[in-house]
């Protein structure tokens, strides 16, 4: 997909800097492209261990605990 020149003053959806260069678009979000990569993977470990354990994704990250 050909960017063009879009992303110059963009913030990144995950970090918050400034796009300057390496830009990735998705799901309406800008993003530096490692920003997104890093993401991604976080978010499909996040759902491999929920899934180990038999929570749906995103599942609260509290829920776990007892009640007091
Ligand atoms: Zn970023």
């Amino acid at each position: 997909m050909q960017l063009g020149n879009d992303f110059q003053g963009k913030k990144c959806a995950r970090c918050r800097g400034e796009i300057h260069n390496d830009p990735a678009f998705e799901d309406a979000l800008w993003y530096h492209r490692a920003c997104l990569e890093q993401g991604k993977k976080a978010l499909q470990r996040a759902n491999e261990i929920a899934a180990r354990f038999g929570f749906p994704p995103h599942y609260p990250a509290n829920s776990w605990r007892l009640p007091p």
